[in-house]
């Protein structure tokens, strides 16, 4: 077993968010309560790092009896929109997991406001008039404390009545802030009088026009928590140095003491995973939008062809880190290839047709073979293929001067047809130009599979359809989106770094009950990769997207 495999077996009997809360069961905490909430900001589609989130808010909550809210962090009107929400709904319950609340942070606008007014009663916040570069100066660096601004000790009545005026709309953006008074010398920059209601003339997707100031993360976040009386709320380590004011707010405010616990983001090798980012990729054409195959978001994962159960595995494999670290996107790759090994239907594609003429099968005849579905799964059942005396292989499965182990065609050599039959190789047709346009061959007639009496051994055996019944089909072979491993450490601009052959369009010939596929359904094409048929597919025209290829590299970087 390799290393992080190991690592993740003993991890998944009990990560350290685990161990907290199994210590607050124990200690009676919040009544032997469990209620966690995902918090997305509806500003992008989710993508697999969102996944890691939802899956071990999710599944502790699950794993002791507890629930999850699905909470909207919808408190910065600019860059939100219910496109953003309805894709979010989506991508959980598609990934699995549901929700036994859907709120919106919008919702406790009231409340949010309620708290501040609590706050300036009790002589810890005050309304700032200084301008953001005085701010900016005033509240000093990590290695030099921070000065009091001139606003910090109006009264309150003064404090309430700008307050409710820029609440009325009667201030411009950016003229008045409200700050809670805390430390301007803390050690922590973030307890320095931090910014917690601004000035916004901004439409909302769900108050609309209703406000025109509007909380600070720091102000919502951990209020909204209480308000649901969230017991655990997991967050990533970019907010360890928040949580001060999480607890000083909630403490000062006296409501339900949520904690807040952080673990390690996850990090994909060849991929970005910020929305700000993907956005760009989105709206620069980079990418047909955010399902785009090529894309990390759950959209562009599900369309790829990967299944919630593959990306749940990856996601337990991975385990929860406390330090932030790049994985390996192979992992992700693995864990796909492995549930579709166990589920996919094989089928036959040939995507660089060699024409193969059987001389000794009749002209006009169809014969039917039968062919299992899934050889993983007893109950895949079989399917028909029909053989007849025209067929198509791959160009790479004949050399015409074969190398020394090569067991496919070449002139006078043998092999299998997948379900059919033996065939030999007796004549190269070649052009004038002295290219192979096509191979003479004969089938050995007592040799069709599941009945073979000829006795005859051969080491290959080959994917094929027949030419007259093959549908043509476009594939769509995804690369990775960028060429270097950690894009984020890239110098320059991540676009900088963009593969431009991500995508190449190829046609294939399929054997013909592709065409009763269903979107998204996913298959093997023999030899070839797991594929997925996708949306822009039509009746006369079938698209296949490639998922991801049969050889497995994960294996190997994880041996090293
Ligand atoms: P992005 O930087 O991609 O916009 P975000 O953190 O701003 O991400 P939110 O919508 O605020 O996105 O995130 C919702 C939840 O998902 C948060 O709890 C956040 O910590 C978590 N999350 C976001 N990205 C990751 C990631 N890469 N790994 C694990 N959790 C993540
Ligand atoms: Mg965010």
């Amino acid at each position: 077993m390799s290393e992080i495999t190991k690592e993740s077996t003993e991890e998944k009997s009990r990560n350290f968010i685990e161990q907290i809360i199994e210590e607050d069961l124990r200690t009676g905490k919040h009544g032997g309560r469990v209620l966690t909430r995902f918090p997305p900001e509806p500003n992008g589609y989710l993508h697999i790092g969102h996944a890691k989130s939802i899956c071990l808010n999710f599944g502790v909550a699950q794993r002791y009896g507890g629930a999850t809210n699905l909470r909207f962090d919808d408190t910065n009107p600019v860059t939100e929109d219910t496109e953003y929400v309805d894709s979010i709904k989506n991508d959980v319950q598609w990934l699995g997991f549901q929700w036994v609340n859907e709120f919106y942070a919008s919702d406790y606008f009231d409340h949010l406001y309620e708290f501040a007014i609590k706050l300036i009663n009790k002589g810890l916040a005050y309304v700032d008039e200084s301008t953001s570069e005085q701010m900016a100066t005033m509240k000093g660096t990590p290695t030099e404390p921070g000065t009091n601004s001139p606003y910090r000790d109006r009264s309150v009545e003064e404090n309430l009545d700008l307050f409710v005026r820029m609440k009325n709309g009667e201030f411009a953006e950016g003229t008045h802030i409200l700050r809670a008074k805390i430390d301007m010398v803390s050690s922590n920059m973030i307890m320095r009088d931090p910014i917690i209601y601004r000035i916004k003339f901004a439409h909302h997707h769900r108050t609309g026009d209703k406000w025109c100031i509007y909380p600070m993360y720091d102000f919502a976040h951990g209020q909204s928590d209480s308000i649901e009386e969230i017991t655990h709320s997991i967050c990533t380590l970019e907010f360890i140095p928040h949580r001060e004011l999480y607890d000083w707010c909630i403490e000062n405010l006296e409501i339900f003491p949520s904690k807040q616990y952080e673990f390690a983001r996850l990090n994909l090798t060849y991929t970005v995973m910020s929305k700000r980012k993907l956005l760009q990729l989105v709206q620069e054409g980079y990418v047909t939008g955010w399902d785009d195959p090529r894309m990390p978001t759950i959209s562009g994962l599900r369309r790829r062809g990967f299944t919630p159960e593959s990306i749940r595995e990856f996601c337990d494999r991975i385990g929860v880190a406390r330090r932030d670290n790049l994985i390996d996107v192979s992992l992700l790759e693995f864990c796909i290839r492995e549930h579709l090994n166990k589920v996919a239907a094989r089928r036959m594609v040939v995507v660089g047709p060699l024409k193969v003429v059987i001389t000794n099968f009749p002209e006009g005849k169809v014969e039917i073979c039968h062919s299992e579905n899934n050889p993983e799964d007893p109950e895949g059942g079989m399917r028909e293929v029909p053989f007849s005396r025209e067929i198509y292989v791959e160009q790479d499965d004949f050399m015409e001067v074969p190398s020394k182990k090569y067991f496919r065609l070449a002139p006078g050599q043998m092999v299998r047809l997948k379900s059919a039959y033996i065939i030999r190789c007796d004549e190269v047709v070649k052009d004038e130009e002295g290219k192979v346009t096509s191979l003479l061959c004969s089938y050995i007639e007592n040799s069709k599979s599941g009945n073979d009496t000829s006795g005859i051994n051969v080491k290959g055996t080959l994917h094929w359809v027949s030419a007259a019944q093959a549908l043509p089909v476009e594939i769509r072979q995804y690369d990775r989106l960028f060429k270097v491993e950690d894009v984020a450490a890239a110098e320059g601009d991540f676009k900088d770094h963009i593969n431009p052959d991500s995508l190449q369009v190829i046609t294939g010939y399929a054997e013909p009950v592709l065409k009763e596929a269903d979107v998204g359904e996913k298959f093997q094409f023999m030899r070839k990769g797991y594929f997925c048929l996708d949306a822009d597919s039509t009746p006369e025209k079938l698209v296949f997207n490639r998922t991801v290829g049969l050889k497995d590299t994960w294996g190997k970087v994880a041996a090293k």
